[in-house]
């Protein structure tokens, strides 16, 4: 298909996502951390939006690149189908249901209760008899401040990891904790858990005497700002996205592009008398005479309804105020002082036009979201469009929704 064609199919909204930004951003974060440390791209929730498959084909080849993480069975399945051979983590509970699979793939799994132990090693035997020798790799999880999954670091917890080592078919790989605050300005939260987790550390090293190989606790957060948790592996999740873990961040050290902008077009243009409401509820009334364009993007796509009489877009690479509500395919944005808008003229919604620029961070903001968020939630209905060395990419494999 002519790129026109793609483009011209692609009009009434698509996401457009620049790979070689999603580089730079690995390769910049790279840089600021010790040279013998690897990175894990952190892609679940398909990619935080983004997609994880067109992301994971773009990174795999990057030499410093230990693989990827996800958070279920089927998103690390999805990659394996897509070709990817590099490894994956799956970062919450693995259930057991996929445990066969999951071992013949060579899927790492976050490890933390006794019963996964044992299902593993039944699973690994069930795979024997059918031929097929391999062991379950896993990363112990250990919880040192978030309280959601891990074992404590305590005596229990150094029971688990004995048990772990002495489980047949089971090959500890990694062991990991999560940061609750590392992207706080104050630290010491941080840093305590750093701390808690390596005195762990020691103890299973007297206590196994084993090596593990890969020590892992940072986030994108950890990998901004303290280098001392680099440790063998950082895990970067939201900024290989191009966006920042919170406000309180330092934006000075490591240079991160978006990778992510959204666009639509004008469908409709048209003139309002003073007291003419707009949209449901007629939440704007018109105070004047004025010119309003439709958008045709809605909530049904994962544009927030929040934004209601609060967002703006840009068009002509002016800020265009949203009125009155946002439905669930469709908005109205005030144009009149933009000259010249018309039907079928571009509307960025993410991403810059000329001089102006909408960020991920702002209209999370806005809208009572955070960014986190807003990139997941764009929804089904937007198609992907990848692009690369300043040209679209839109092959089959490589435009999921397209
Ligand atoms: C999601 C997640 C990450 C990535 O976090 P970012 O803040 O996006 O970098 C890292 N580790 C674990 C365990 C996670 O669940």
């Amino acid at each position: 298909m002519k790129e026109e064609d793609i483009i011209y199919r692609l009009k009434r909204v698509y996401a457009e996502i620049n790979l070689d930004a999603v580089r730079c951003n690995m390769e910049n974060m790279k840089k600021n951390i010790a040279p013998k440390t690897e990175m894990i791209a952190v892609i679940k929730a398909d990619g935080y939006g983004h997609g994880a498959v067109p992301i994971a084909r773009e990174l795999e080849a990057l030499a410093f690149l230990y693989g990827f993480a996800v958070a279920t069975a089927e998103e690390a399945e999805q990659l394996r189908n897509a070709g990817i051979t590099k490894p994956i983590l799956v970062l919450g509970y693995t259930f057991p249901y996929s445990y066969e699979k999951m071992i013949q793939e060579e899927v790492r799994m976050a490890v933390f209760r006794y019963d996964t132990l044992n299902e593993l090693s039944d699973a690994g035997i069930r795979l024997a008899k059918k031929g097929i020798f391999k062991k379950a790799k896993i990363h112990i999880k250990v919880d040192t401040g978030m309280s959601r999954i891990g074992v404590r670091p305590d005596e229990e917890g150094l029971c688990f990891v004995e048990k772990a080592f002495k489980t047949d078919g089971i090959e500890v790989e990694g062991i990991f904790t999560h940061f609750a605050r590392a992207d706080e300005a104050d630290k010491s939260s941080a840093e305590n858990q750093l701390s808690v987790f390596e005195q762990f550390l020691e103890r299973v090293r007297e206590s196994t005497g084993s090596k593990i190989f890969y020590k892992h606790c940072s986030n994108s957060a950890g990998i901004l700002e303290l280098s001392k948790a680099n440790m063998d592996l950082v895990r970067a999740g939201i900024t290989l996205y191009g966006l920042w873990p919170s406000s309180q961040v330092r934006k000075d050290i490591v240079k991160l592009v978006p990778a992510l902008s959204l666009y639509s077009t004008v469908v409709y243009v048209k003139e309002i008398e003073a007291g003419t409401g707009v949209s449901y509820g007629s939440t704007f009334v018109a105070g004047e005479k004025m010119r309003i364009a439709t958008v045709p993007i809605g909530y049904g796509d994962g544009y927030p309804r929040g934004l209601s009489g609060k967002g703006f877009v840009l068009v002509h690479g002016q800020r265009a105020p949203i009125l009155g509500r946002v439905c669930m395919d469709q908005f109205m944005i005030d144009v009149t002082h933009i000259p010249g808008v018309a039907q079928g003229d571009m509307v960025t919604l993410i991403g810059c036009d000329g001089k102006e620029q909408i960020t991920m961070e702002e209209l999370g903001d806005l809208s009572g979201r955070f960014n986190y968020e807003f990139a997941c939630d764009i929804g089904k209905r937007v198609p992907r469009v990848y692009k690369k060395g300043g040209k679209i990419l839109c092959t089959e494999e490589c435009c999921q929704d397209f």
